[in-house]
């Protein structure tokens, strides 16, 4: 048999790093990534026998766990009539119809159209170039620790001083390419107020995710997100909220829906959504949705070019619609009781070995942050009124070194979390008491291991 070990030594041979997304390759956390060969509900199992109750369900698309039985049938069956029409199939025009219909189940007037595209990346590149062809504008504001996927113009980072413009956040980005992106800081209304004062009448769209959850979770505060529907629109620029991980995940219309059941947080609509992981149900499925006078700026009826080979893959797209369809009001009450489940029991291991941590959450979906908040300036409050970061800056001053020794008393002992603390903890439908309980019994051993480092 050959061993993750084996297997990752062949993949630096012929892949990049040996990963196709460089998060997998454990570079925060050192050491070799398993290799999978099977997952099975809350559980994924790699080619050295190891089985582990998973954190990351695929970095959030697999709300059902690991090949659910119904999702699976609906993929072999898709599969067996239909993998590459070329054309139009039913599949895609149901897929959006229940996107569609979610959203108006909340406001009706939120969106009525959805483009399907295969990845996040393409999501959120195809809605800043609709934004910036309706708005007849260029510049964009996005905020820094959220990640909007790799497109050029979104691998920006803050330049020195609020308000400037960008300078690249990789090597092959140009420059004038970012310095149509301002970068700012999360959580800061005074610093988009300032940036649309120095701009005013040049901001084509403010891109957000709907929570904040690539630097860990962090929730935006109470207001926030309808500020900034409020600060858009009084210039004429348009709001972005990106649900490609809260999406259908965080509740049945995403985190925007569940802002608008609470009247601290409600009453913000934003002019476009991108979508991604859940819509998918596992597979490449990706969509922008807004109301019709937005959408039609898209090409064949309007004048913004957008397209794809596999946009709308009835075999990716018959995932989504099987995981949307069996995603309901239960499911996302039992996401919701296994986080406070999860969340409880680290609370309480933590707190016994004397390492505080801020919990970082909205509803299902969560992350850690180590340290103790007093002493290291964070702003904002957790659910148990403990200090917690508001913003990216505060995020990395956790004692973010305690976590390779977490993570790996972890991996050795049965459980799969992201190896890196700046990312979000996913739980599935499937995760059950069984699954929960390895997760706990674990534990104790792996704060210690925390404590310790
Ligand atoms: N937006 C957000 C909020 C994301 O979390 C991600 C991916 N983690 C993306 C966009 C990009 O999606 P993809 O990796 O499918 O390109």
């Amino acid at each position: 048999m050959t061993t993750s070990t084996e297997w990752f030594d062949r993949a630096r041979a012929v892949i990049p790093g040996g990963v196709n997304s460089p998060v997998r390759a454990f570079g925060s956390v050192g050491g070799t990534p398993p290799f999978s060969v099977k997952g099975e509900g809350a559980w994924l199992i790699d080619v050295d026998g190891n089985r582990r109750v998973d954190f990351i369900c695929g970095w959030g698309p697999l709300l059902l766990g690991h090949s659910h039985p119904e999702v699976v049938d609906v993929v072999q069956q898709t599969a067996a009539d239909l993998m590459c029409p070329g054309g139009s199939t039913p599949g895609e025009v149901e897929l959006a119809e229940a996107v569609v219909a979610r959203l108006k189940a909340v406001n009706p007037d939120a969106i009525d159209e959805v483009r399907l595209v295969s990845t996040g990346t393409e999501a959120t590149m195809t809605a800043i170039r609709l934004a910036r062809g309706v708005t007849g504008r260029d510049l964009v504001i996005k905020f820094s620790g959220c990640y909007h996927g790799h497109s050029d113009g979104l691998l920006a980072a803050a330049g020195s001083g609020l308000a400037t413009l960008a300078l690249p956040g990789s090597a092959g980005v140009p420059e004038p390419i970012t310095s149509q992106t301002i970068v700012l800081p999360y959580n800061d209304l005074d610093a988009v107020r300032a940036a649309f004062n120095e701009y005013e009448g040049r901001i084509a769209s403010v891109i957000v995710e709907a929570s904040a959850a690539n630097m860990g979770v962090v929730p935006p505060l109470p207001g926030y997100n309808r500020a900034l529907a409020e600060i858009c629109h009084a210039d004429g620029a348009l709001l972005i909220c990106d649900e490609v991980l809260t999406g259908f995940r965080t509740g049945p219309a995403g985190w925007w829906g569940r802002e608008q059941e609470d009247p601290e947080r409600g009453n913000w609509t934003p002019d476009i959504f991108t979508f991604g992981k859940v819509i998918g149900g596992g597979m490449p499925v990706a969509g922008i949705g807004a109301r019709r006078e937005v959408m039609e700026h898209l090409a064949p009826n309007g004048p913004v070019y957008q397209g794809g080979t596999l946009s709308g893959n009835p075999v990716a797209v018959a995932a989504g619609i099987a995981t949307m369809r069996l995603a309901d009001d239960a499911v996302y009450a039992h996401l919701d009781a296994a986080a406070d489940r999860v969340i409880g029991a680290v609370k309480r291991e933590f707190d016994r070995v004397g390492v505080p941590v801020a919990v970082q959450r909205v509803r299902n979906l969560f992350s850690f942050a180590m340290g103790d908040g007093a002493a290291l300036g964070w702003s904002g409050v957790d659910e148990f009124g403990s200090p917690a970061p508001v913003n990216e800056d505060e995020v990395k001053r956790q004692e973010g070194w305690r976590y390779p020794a977490f993570f790996h008393a972890m991996l050795d002992a049965g459980v799969n979390l992201p190896p890196s603390v700046f990312e979000a903890w996913f739980l599935s439908s499937a995760h059950d008491d069984e699954a929960l309980s390895h997760f706990e019994a674990t534990l104790p051993a792996a704060a210690e291991a925390a404590a310790a480092a």
